[in-house]
């Protein structure tokens, strides 16, 4: 006897039905695009358990006549395409008429419709694709479909669903994308009957963001439209680089209108915001690319998250430039319309330097690095020219290598002024210091004195956090940090570099599982890479001077000929500027001497 046994087309379609739909927040996408193909202005969501037990999703679209509602659940039917080459003009989210077959295969499912002309509309009841129930129905034009059990009747897929709160969160970053992709679409979502997102709707991106997230997200957003190069157009906006967060949960790239997902894309993002953002800190950004349909391919997979662009480098370079040219702007904006400066105050004069060598910072003392010579000998004859950034083009001046100054005074226990031939240099001390001392500790890599905590850090952390730096302890030990696991869920960090002791260690140990979660697809050495910088800006940040402390002349100078000889002296590790100036210019147009 043959061991082939032809599947009925019942099983097959539950088994097809699961390569598109893995996840409950598949079936929230195809649900709200099927919404917006219908022009509906308004979709209510109501999600249970994180999807799991049910979703349903109400709009005021078109709705479907009888006959269509009876079609619609039938694979491939579609009301989007009729023959293939059709496929180049589609203006449609859906097309492969797959999506409602395969939910209805999956869950015991209610479909619910009125067209807009009808008097009536018509209720369809499904246990598993069959249809157990069939009503006529007066209800409110639109279409309303509720899912229950997803799952039920294939258990091996029902296990690999994640927990209610992950199985959430992708439902919720769904619905945002959605949501700043329409903001001509009102979204109303409940998740356990909680309301968790209710937003009208609006012509203005910038407001639709407001809705969704904080404040200081929709405040700090600068839209731009990038000039279309070669039928590109970027459109959307970025937040100033003063908005930093943790995580890149606030980055959406949209082609065509469709969220998608594509690891070169968020390169490009991060390159345009390159030098001016912090090792660790990621900005939010809404991005549109618009193009023409030729040009790109969202039919790679079959729920079309991947894009594949014919000329991705073009894409790319127009997106990391298009950031950069709002940034510039917007920074050349802020520097107009900044205050003059305010005349010094008297107590300046106070507090100018006097050699005081009983209250020098340890630093001056004795540099903690003793540098190879040939390296200082070598950053001593080189020519150094800083790389062109936004930063030093147009903010921050850069202190020549060649150029000498005067110590003016310090301000506020702060601020270094300089006399210098450009004009008023104003250096913040601890930010400059930082920059030094990051530098020295990157050249000297690794070689780190540790000590053994007193008090060893005990951190808390998820089953799976702690998994994922157990992993990395012995990248963490090249880096001088002991870890141990410590029963339970808890690390206990018992050694460190001498220059960290307990600092933010908390913080530290969570960024590492950050980046190893978020990013599946970087290699171990550049996780090294990542967290040794992190590690030397947080050593440095914690040994360098701190705004308050005063300094005496002899100090101020010692801090400043270090800085000439750092490479990377414009920001510190985290991104902020060590340096101002204040031109001639600007002082006399200050003054009115010049108009
Ligand atoms: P596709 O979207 O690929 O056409 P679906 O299985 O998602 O396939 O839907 C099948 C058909 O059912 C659609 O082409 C559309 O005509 C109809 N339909 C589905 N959802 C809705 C809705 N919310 N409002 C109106 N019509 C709908
Ligand atoms: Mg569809």
């Amino acid at each position: 006897m043959g061991i082939i046994n032809k599947l009925s087309p019942h099983e097959a379609q539950k088994i097809a039905a699961g390569e598109v739909i893995e996840r409950p927040y598949n079936i929230v996408k195809e649900l709200i695009e099927n919404a917006l193909d219908a022009k509906a202005t308004h979709i209510i969501l109501y999600i249970q358990d994180g999807g799991k037990q049910s979703i349903r999703c109400v709009d005021n679209g078109v709705g479907m006549s009888e006959e269509d509602a009876r079609l619609s659940i039938e694979r491939h039917a579609t009301s989007k395409l009729a023959k293939i080459e059709d496929l180049d003009t589609l203006q449609t989210f859906g097309f492969r008429g797959e999506a409602l077959a395969s939910l209805c295969s999956v869950s015991n499912l209610t479909l619910a419709t009125q067209m807009h002309t009808a008097s009536h509309g018509i209720q369809l009841t499904f246990d598993y694709a069959s249809l157990v129930r069939e009503e006529i129905i007066s209800r409110a034009p639109g279409t309303d479909i509720t899912l229950n059990n997803l799952f039920g009747n294939i258990p091996a897929r029902k296990k690999f669903l994640k927990t209610r709160e992950t199985e959430w969160r992708a439902i919720y970053t769904l619905v945002q994308a959605m949501a700043l992709a329409h903001h001509d679409v009102a979204f109303t979502v409940y998740h356990e009957k909680q309301l968790m997102l209710n937003t009208h709707q609006t012509t203005d991106l910038t407001e639709r963001i407001a809705q969704i997230f904080d404040r200081s997200f929709s405040e700090q957003f600068l839209e731009f439209t990038s000039g279309t190069t070669k039928d590109i157009l970027i459109s959307g906006g970025i937040t100033h680089y003063q908005y930093q967060r943790y995580d890149r949960n606030q980055q959406f790239f949209f082609v065509n209108k469709r969220w998608v997902k594509n690891y070169k894309l968020s390169q490009a993002f991060n390159r345009g915001f390159q030098r001016v953002m912090p090792p660790g800190k990621h900005p939010a950004g809404i991005i549109f690319i618009t193009i023409a349909q030729q040009e790109v391919d969202v039919n790679v997979h079959p729920r079309k998250e991947e894009v594949v662009f014919l000329h991705p480098r073009i894409i790319e370079n127009a997106l990391e430039s298009a950031i950069q040219k709002r940034l510039e702007s917007e920074t050349a904006t802020r520097i107009q319309q900044m205050e003059p400066l305010k005349p010094l105050q008297p107590t300046l004069a106070d507090s100018l330097p006097t050699y005081n060598s009983q209250a020098r910072h340890p630093f001056f003392e004795q540099p903690p690095f003793v540098q190879p010579s040939n390296i200082i000998q070598s950053m001593a004859t080189q020519q150094i020219i800083a790389e062109p950034s936004i930063h030093n083009s147009l903010v921050f001046s850069q202190i020549e290598s060649t150029v000498s100054y005067t110590i003016v005074g310090q301000l506020s226990k702060t601020y270094i002024l300089l006399e210098t031939s450009s004009g008023l240099l104003i250096v913040d001390q601890h930010a400059a210091h930082e920059a030094v001392l990051y530098e020295q500790l990157t050249l000297r890599a690794g070689a780190t004195e540790r000590i053994q905590l007193l008090f060893p850090e005990i951190i808390s952390l998820q089953a799976e956090s702690l998994h994922t730096i157990i992993a990395f302890a012995s990248e963490l030990e090249q880096l001088g940090i002991h870890i141990e696991h410590a029963g339970d869920n808890t690390v206990a960090v018992t050694q460190t570099p001498l220059m960290l002791k307990n600092y933010a260690l908390k913080d530290l140990i969570h960024d590492i599982i950050l980046w190893v979660e978020e990013g599946g697809s970087f290699d171990r050495q550049t996780w090294h890479t990542k967290i040794r910088k992190k590690l030397y800006a947080m050593m440095a940040c914690k040994a360098a001077v701190k705004a308050g402390d005063e300094l005496s002349a002899f100090e101020m100078d010692e801090l400043l000929k270090s800085l000439y000889k750092t490479e990377h002296r414009l920001t510190c590790p985290h991104g902020r500027p060590t340096t101002w100036l204040m031109s001639h210019y600007e002082l006399e147009r200050t003054f009115k001497r010049k108009i």
